[in-house]
């Protein structure tokens, strides 16, 4: 697949910077991109702030704790309690067995 014309002129242009341009306190990436990519005209956008945030909650994780079937959850159950963590945001959220709905393994 042939690479858009637009993102090959963009790489090679961005090629042509210099490691001293990048760190040179009187041009600012402003100058730097118009500098770069005037004849395509620019636009600079409002800086955003961003924000670390992910959805997950106690509750969330829970929920879907609850989905999985029984004898799932009761696999799940490791020295007395049920510990999940959440893959995007690394939060740690712990249950005890009754709380993730699977029982010690010592069911009758
Ligand atoms: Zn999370």
């Amino acid at each position: 697949v042939a690479e858009d014309d637009a993102w090959v002129e963009g790489q090679s242009l961005i090629s042509t910077v210099e490691d001293v341009e990048l760190i040179d306190p009187d041009l600012s990436g402003e100058r730097l991109l118009y500098r770069l990519f005037h004849e395509r005209g620019v636009r600079v956008f409002s800086p955003l702030a961003l924000q670390a945030k992910c959805s997950c909650s106690r509750d969330a994780v829970s929920a879907m704790l609850k989905s999985f079937a029984p004898q799932d959850r009761a696999e799940m159950v490791k020295d007395g309690k049920v510990v999940v963590t959440c893959e995007f945001c690394s939060s740690v959220y712990q249950f005890t067995p009754q709380e993730a709905g699977a029982e010690d393994g010592a069911a009758p």
